[in-house]
């Protein structure tokens, strides 16, 4: 039977005024020259908070929905529902169509293949698979676990629990005055020959650091240890080819990546896979079951036990092919030019310290800081008066909040629908909220 996956998860390409970059407003002479025009794409924020347009600048946080992924969602409900590797009846493969086209889309984004492609929940998840199914077999007594000071909760709470229960040592690279992590120190750390796996982040959720990822995992590779990334606040805003980078895994997560929620993304070296005992058990990913025992199904299904979230992969497949027709580099540009149009407006904020790589080109799409005199999270509800969404506090990241000797910072983050008024609202409403500080 020849199913119309097209039809499933082909989403409404961004139509043809929002695909491409605009020269600069003549009415923002300061603002980047060049720019994609998408938020008509982005139902949510035609929304007005007391009557001021929604300035949503949280996508560090979570990304907000293009009607393309809205749509593929809604219609695979309402047309395609059935559960998956099951069904022999029609619908039923009408779901295994879209279920697996999805993970063939998801794979290709970021040059993955479909059989080393795992859907998970989360990236949380997809960092805790390879904790307990790789870690668990793989590191030993007196041997050690390397990641960094500038991680997210989810790359080191499952290190400290792995190095806990397997008598291991955790490790920490650390963190530069320029937010930057040190190769030299690397290499220190893989010559003291008991360090089995390197964790890191490519680009920090708090610095915006982007990482030299591939360096990072050459130097990992050539020392016999096994690098892990954490490619969640990567892959939504920049070109990235996980092959290249050469990391034995790479994950992300969905809804960061104008996907849905409950969707993150798992992508293993097949060799080391294959190996692994599987992580959750039970159904689907057993080849056979008797009463005494069971034998594995294949890769990827191996390591995706129960019914899979097969509406949000449908969901993601939609995102990644939405970001592929506005192109990762566009977006990327678009993004740079956002955030050093970012730094050079908050500069005008007396008192306010951002922290991280100063050069837009070095730092992901977003700005921690803190203002002298406001606490984090008073700044953020001021900016929330001012229909301005930011976030406020540790971020998940408490060890690195400590390196930097702050409690809390705020933090602005782009997306590809943000434009340079948004950026403006935010100062703004800074400046007000100093105003009503007395400051
Ligand atoms: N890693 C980084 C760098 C993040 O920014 C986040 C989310 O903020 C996560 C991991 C966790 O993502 P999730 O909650 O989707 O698992």
């Amino acid at each position: 039977m020849v199913v119309d996956t097209k039809s499933i998860y082909t989403p409404t390409p961004p139509t043809d005024q929002h695909t491409g970059f605009e020269s600069g407003r003549s009415d923002l002479t300061s603002g980047p020259e060049v720019r994609l025009d998408v938020r008509g794409d982005f139902p949510i924020l035609a929304r007005e908070f007391d009557g001021k347009a929604l300035a949503y600048l949280d996508s560090g946080a979570t990304s907000q929905k293009p009607v393309a992924v809205i749509e593929a969602m809604d219609r695979y409900y309402r047309e395609h529902n059935a559960n998956v590797h099951r069904g022999v009846y029609a619908l039923a493969q009408e779901a295994d169509a879209a279920y697996d086209g999805a993970r063939t889309r998801v794979a290709s984004f970021v040059g993955g293949e479909p059989k080393t492609t795992i859907f998970t929940k989360n990236v949380t998840e997809a960092i805790n698979l390879v904790a307990y199914a790789w870690g668990r077999t793989n590191v030993g007594p007196g041997e050690a676990v390397l990641t960094t000071q500038m991680e997210h909760h989810a790359n080191i709470v499952p290190w400290q629990q792995l190095c806990k229960e397997r008598g291991a040592k955790l490790r920490y690279l650390e963190v530069d005055e320029r937010g930057e992590l040190s190769l030299e120190q690397l290499d220190r750390e893989l010559e003291r020959g008991d360090v089995k796996l390197v964790a890191f982040t490519h680009v920090s959720n708090v610095l915006g650091t982007i990482v030299p990822v591939a360096e990072m995992t050459a130097r990992i590779r050539a020392a016999g240890a096994t690098s892990l990334v954490d490619g969640a606040q990567a892959v939504p805003h920049m070109p990235v080819d996980a092959q290249a980078i050469g990391a034995d895994f790479y994950a992300w997560t969905g809804h960061k990546a104008l996907g849905p929620t409950g969707i993150g993304v798992l992508h293993g070296r097949a060799e080391i896979l294959e190996q692994m005992e599987p992580f959750l058990t039970g159904g689907d990913m057993i080849a056979s079951v008797s009463f005494e025992s069971a034998t594995w199904n294949e890769l990827p299904y191996k390591f995706e036990a129960g019914t899979p979230p097969i509406a949000e992969a449908v969901g993601l497949g939609a995102a990644v092919n939405y970001l592929s027709a506005l192109g990762m580099e566009r977006v990327r540009a678009h993004e740079q030019e956002l955030t050093g149009y970012m730094l050079r407006r908050l500069a005008e904020v007396p008192g306010l310290r951002v922290v991280g790589p100063p050069e837009p080109e070095n730092r992901g799409g977003l700005a921690s800081f803190t203002i002298e005199g406001m606490h984090a999270h008073d700044i953020a509800e001021l900016a929330g008066r001012g229909g301005v969404c930011i976030r406020a506090g540790h971020h998940c990241a408490q060890p690195l909040m400590r390196c930097l000797g702050v409690s809390a910072t705020a933090r602005a983050s782009v997306g590809v629908y943000n434009e340079p008024r948004d950026i403006d609202a935010l100062v703004e409403a800074l400046l007000e909220g100093r105003r009503v500080f007395g400051l």
